[in-house]
């Protein structure tokens, strides 16, 4: 396939709109925790003996909480695989996934619900094996009523896939392969970002990801790496699009307080980062080019060809179905609360043993109509669109009514423009996109 690239430039000049709130409102869309505490007793708030209504849409987050190394710089690493472990040392884990998913099927609101969609991660969902997934989902198949053509996503690393794995998972029902490609360079992989694969594997495993036969090919790959040129990135998206996968998620890297990535910064081991303004314009470089090629915006750094959206995604985040957070670490959205399980597998293994599959290191109060309506916005603004009708059908007003001071200072500073029915990020807005969701922001989303 012939790519077609374009040039970067792109020097106009960028306004300020206000700090930005100590939290991840990128990641985290939905309502962030408000407490620690791992109380049974708050299962209550659940309400977990009423019903969902007819036909109601809920999704799963199936969490593998481990990993074969720490990245050089990453947020979500809980615990690693010991040494030598073969696919056995995750039977009891899995053993205790199906526990508490059983327990979930059992109650009267999600007998009643439909699940519309699986998203199997982590950690590294790929370390386990395709028998074991094949476990995981027939168990989620029976236990629950679920929607036809639901959606089951597998993300994995490369260095974990192969054309017999593909088959194999492909034949037990998942239709949605996101693989963790990052990079086609070898010492960015290794180096600048202690990742597990290297670029052979990571050329290997995308290639027959392509053939196998997967509804959707998800590929994430990262920019703004320490010491990463923009000929590496330009070169990177060039093998990707050229190879045709129907989406693609670019994520701007982020080094993170206490990790390997920022202490080999402060002592002058790896080079530092590029600026945000720079980052922003390798951004519009790349949007440019997924579009030049076929690709529609998805979400900002996500691009897709038409027709292959990420129905998890939309549910959980923009329509705010509730969702079910399988797993150690794993988020849940039930009754308006946002809770985390159990982030320590041991412990989550154990508990489940003693049937407290509620069990939570982190709990939120529970969301009201201001919250999310703020929780919508935000994740529309990452989306790059604001569907005025949408929110009116789910909230009976106009988003402008509620914050009109707010929509009229992104007007006035050519963040956004309004089309027919919706308003959208300008590329001015989509650079200051964490001011803008920081802005919908509300208190009740906040963490103690
Ligand atoms: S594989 Fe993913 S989750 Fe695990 S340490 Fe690396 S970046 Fe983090």
């Amino acid at each position: 396939m012939t790519v077609k690239t374009r040039q970067t430039g792109h020097n106009e000049e960028l306004i300020p709109l206000r700090s930005i709130p100590g939290v991840n409102v990128f990641q985290y869309p939905p309502a962030m925790p408000a407490g620690p505490g791992a109380k049974e007793q708050f299962a209550g708030n659940l309400a977990l003996t009423q019903r969902l209504a007819q036909g109601e849409e809920f999704t799963m987050f199936v969490s593998i909480p481990y990993c074969k190394v720490r990245c050089n710089s990453c947020p979500y690493f809980k615990a690693k695989m010991p040494k030598g472990a073969g696919y056995d040392f995750l039977d009891p884990y899995v053993s205790a996934l199906e526990t508490q998913m059983a327990a979930y099927a059992q109650t009267e609101r999600f007998r009643s619900g439909t699940l519309a969609a699986i998203y199997m991660g982590g950690g590294t969902a790929s370390l386990l094996s395709a028998d074991q997934v094949r476990r995981i989902v027939g168990f989620a198949k029976s236990a629950f009523r679920t929607s036809a053509g639901m959606e089951i996503t597998l993300e994995g690393n490369p260095s974990d896939f192969n054309r017999a794995y593909y088959a194999e998972v492909v034949s037990h029902g998942i239709n949605r392969l996101s693989i963790g490609y990052q990079s086609a360079d070898s010492d960015i992989l290794v180096d600048k970002l202690g990742s597990p694969h290297n670029a052979s594997e990571g050329l290997r495993s995308l290639q027959d990801a392509i053939q196998a036969g997967f509804r959707t090919v998800n590929v994430d790959m990262l920019y703004g790496i320490p010491g990463q040129k923009l000929e590496q990135w330009q070169r990177d998206l060039g093998i990707v699009i050229g190879l045709g996968p129907e989406s693609v998620t670019t994520y701007s890297y982020i080094v993170y307080g206490n990790t390997v990535a920022e202490l080999r910064i402060r002592k002058g081991t790896l080079d530092a980062q590029i600026d945000d303004d720079e980052k922003h314009r390798w951004y519009l470089y790349t949007k440019g080019t997924f579009e030049d090629n076929g690709y529609v915006l998805y979400k900002k750094g996500h691009f897709i060809r038409p027709g292959h959206p990420q129905a998890y995604s939309d549910l959980s985040y923009r329509v705010g179905t509730e969702s079910l957070g399988i797993g150690a670490g794993a988020y849940s959205f039930v009754n308006g609360y946002l809770f985390m399980s159990v982030g320590n597998p041991k412990k989550f293994t154990t508990d489940m043993e003693r049937g407290l599959f509620t069990a939570a290191d982190f709990q939120s109060s529970q969301a009201n109509t201001d919250a999310r309506m703020a929780k919508y916005l935000m994740h529309s603004v990452a989306t790059g669109t604001i569907d005025v009708q949408e929110f009116r059908v789910m909230f009976g007003t106009d988003p402008r009514n509620v914050y009109r001071a707010i929509f009229e200072e992104m007007s006035a500073k050519g963040l956004t423009e309004s089309g027919d029915g919706s308003i959208s990020m300008t590329d001015r807005g989509t650079r200051w996109q964490q001011n803008i969701m920081s802005a919908f922001y509300h208190e009740g989303l906040r963490r103690a």
